[in-house]
């Protein structure tokens, strides 16, 4: 069949470095073996059935089998609004500053179509979500790259970036709780960068996917609680994760007037709103009992636990995640982690993620993310710790 090329954009993109990972795990899987994969980010619970129940009664709704308002529904956006004030006492107007997303990666891809134009600069966390560098290279801007290193927490160091970058950067991403470390940020993190942010006239996007997830009760904050943020950025939520509705594709931006005027003006061009029974269903969620938010961080801490056990059990030696469902342990010496995660794939049949995957700064970890069950994770201790590797 005849082939069109395609277009210069689509040859510049990144290449999915985690596509490679899918097909050997799905290679082994084929192949009979028993693979525990600890290397995905999907949630493995179902939707809470409340939040179900409200997106099938919405179905039915004739007014939702029309186009939905182009910028979503007021009752969304109100329900956002509420959420933020609830969750974190955080005051947004939720016509002016919601925008209602596909999903955080949507948001995430499209902000720097939004803000940025050729030679301008984004600057990204290394490690850090491949999703950036995708937005950021459509838009034709150019990235620069802040080592997360564990000896600062796995935070950028503000000081350390070269002034050059500084001139020519006008966006910021950042991620707490964090994918792939696991590390969460302090307010006074927040207030330095808001301080940051108006010495170099910078947007700040804070990537707020993690959110609900934090242990050893501390919930993570919102970058929208530090005073002035708002003047000098945003926040992208997801409902992905806190209500596990990855499949869904429900998320919103908030905060700046004029970031989400971007947003909303962009989308005007690509879409229609989501399907209005999501909407409705997404703003159930919000606002409903909060009750199935609290068991699943629960079940991730009881699974952290079990990780942290099983696997310091065998000598491997690591951090506990202070937040996600993600844990970010250290490869042993004389394997890159594109090997490590390959021998154990070989060897015990456990998936993980390769920390080079997320940036040059990963190299030298791989990733394990907390979305199977216990007893599977202290079987993929069990099957590692056979190999004596610590
Ligand atoms: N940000 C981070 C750091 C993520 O890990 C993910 C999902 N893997 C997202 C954003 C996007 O989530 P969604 O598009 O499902 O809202």
């Amino acid at each position: 069949m005849k082939s069109f090329e395609q277009s210069e954009l689509l040859k510049r993109l990144p290449s999915q470095f985690f596509a490679a990972l899918v097909k050997k795990v799905g290679q082994a899987l084929k192949e009979g073996y028993d693979v525990i994969n600890l290397g995905q980010g999907n949630p493995d619970q179902p939707t809470p059935s409340h939040i179900v129940e409200r997106l099938k009664i919405a179905a039915e709704d004739p007014n939702n089998h029309k186009y939905s308002p182009f910028r979503g529904k007021s009752e969304l956006k109100k329900a956002v609004a509420d959420f933020y004030l609830r969750e974190y006492d955080v005051e947004i107007n939720p016509e002016t500053e919601v925008a209602v997303l596909f999903g955080g990666k949507a948001g995430l891809v499209e902000i720097p179509q939004c803000l940025l134009n050729y030679g301008d600069i984004a600057m990204v966390p290394d490690p850090g979500y491949p999703d950036y560098w995708s937005g950021v290279e459509i838009a034709g801007a150019s990235m620069a790259f802040m080592p997360l290193l564990e000896e600062n927490q796995f935070l950028p160091d503000y000081k350390s970036i070269h002034q050059d970058v500084l001139k020519k950067a006008k966006l910021m991403f950042l991620n707490y709780p964090n994918n792939p470390t696991g590390a969460t940020a302090s307010r006074e993190f927040f207030e330095e960068t808001v301080q940051f942010a108006e010495e170099h006239s910078l947007c700040i996007v804070h990537d707020f996917a993690y959110g609900a997830i934090g242990y050893d009760g501390h919930k993570p904050v919102s970058f929208l609680q530090t005073e002035g943020a708002k003047d000098n950025g945003i926040e992208i939520y997801t409902l992905s994760k806190t209500y596990n509705m990855a499949g869904w594709r429900a998320g919103f931006a908030i905060g700046n007037k004029s970031v989400i005027e971007a947003i909303n003006l962009f989308q005007d061009h690509l879409y229609v709103s989501l399907f209005g029974a999501v909407q409705s269903a997404a703003a159930a969620a919000l606002t409903e009992s909060q009750d199935c938010v609290k068991e699943l961080v629960a079940m991730y801490e009881s699974r952290r636990k079990a990780l942290v056990e099983s696997f310091q059990a065998i000598g491997w030696k690591f951090q506990a995640p202070p937040g996600s469902f993600f844990a970010w342990l250290p490869v042993p010496s004389g394997y890159t982690s594109v090997q490590f995660a390959d021998y154990l794939l070989d060897k015990t049949h456990v998936a993980v993620a390769p920390g080079s995957g997320f940036g040059q700064f990963g190299e030298g970890y791989i990733r394990i993310g907390l979305l199977t069950e216990e007893h599977r994770i202290r079987e993929a201790a069990e099957r590692i710790g056979r190999l004596n590797l610590f």
